[in-house]
């Protein structure tokens, strides 16, 4: 009934595809015997076939749906506590959405800071809007319920973090392809091993080299603005977050970044598969 879901199977979800032995191509086959649907091999699953992402991409993907299940539940549970303690001090019911947002306006403010009396104010603005309560005394009572520190859902950075992890590994992964493609297994080899060390930034600064029309437009042309939406994460999300805490990261944000890692693992595949398509 919660609609939980409790055996997550990333091959459902879409997520895990197979890869071809003979072509490598990646694809994902819902029938048996499995065949590729570029050049026909036929084989028996994972056995025949290999799978994308990698591994270490696919242990972090169960591990961001195992957290991603607690945190949704956590969340839950810290808006039912707080609909339940503004419903013992003001005899009101709220909805389940309307304390989700103030709680949502509360980590804005805090990641848009003013100054201490200013933010307070634009707190209790926000709690007489979402709640619908006008006096000081009541506003106040709210602000200590809405306000408490136990309202933070702790898994939230955790599960970013991993996020923007693994939609790096995807992109090294497709990286080491390219190169391999467009050089030799050698030369992919000796690069991958120069760059291991490097940030996604600094493989950016070679990967640019291999496209025609720059790494951007050539992202863009699978999914029109991807690039920015994952540069933003790489760069901005990341960095901030890792030097800050799940105090200014709304569960809303975690669903945004997860479905950003979802999408960097379709595009990467179809990034990788163009690649084969180019030479046959
Ligand atoms: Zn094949």
């Amino acid at each position: 009934m919660s609609g939980d879901q409790n055996d997550i199977s990333l091959y459902e979800e879409g997520l895990l595809k197979h890869v071809c032995p003979r072509c490598n191509f990646i694809f994902k086959h819902s029938t048996y015997p499995v065949e590729c649907t570029n050049c026909g091999l036929v084989g028996r699953g994972f056995v025949t076939f290999g799978y994308f992402p990698n591994i270490e991409a696919v242990d972090i993907l169960y591990s961001v749906f195992e957290l991603r299940k607690h945190a949704k539940s956590k969340q839950n549970e810290i808006i039912k506590k707080i609909m339940f303690k503004l419903r013992e001090a003001f005899n009101r019911d709220y909805d389940f959405s309307k304390i989700d947002a103030l709680l949502g306006d509360f980590i804005d403010i805090m990641n848009d800071p003013k100054n201490l009396e200013e933010d307070s104010q634009r707190r209790i603005n926000a709690i007489k809007v979402r709640l619908n309560l006008e006096h000081e005394e009541q506003t106040e009572r709210a602000y200590s319920i809405v306000g408490s520190g136990d309202n933070i859902n702790r898994l939230n950075k955790s599960i970013v973090i991993l996020c923007a992890s693994l939609i790096e590994i995807v992109f090294k992964e497709y990286m080491f392809k390219l190169i391999e493609h467009r050089t030799t297994k050698f030369t992919a080899q000796k690069l991958a091993d120069m760059l291991k060390h490097h940030t996604v930034e600094g493989y950016l600064s070679q990967i640019d080299i291999f496209f025609e029309k720059g790494f951007k437009t050539e992202m863009n042309a699978f999914r029109s603005g991807f690039y920015d939406k994952w540069a933003s994460l790489r760069k901005n999300e990341r960095n901030k977050l890792i030097h800050k805490n799940s105090i200014h990261i709304s569960f809303k944000k975690v669903e945004e970044v997860i479905a950003l890692a979802k999408e960097s693992i379709d595009l990467f595949s179809n990034l990788s598969n163009s690649l084969i398509s180019n030479t046959q």
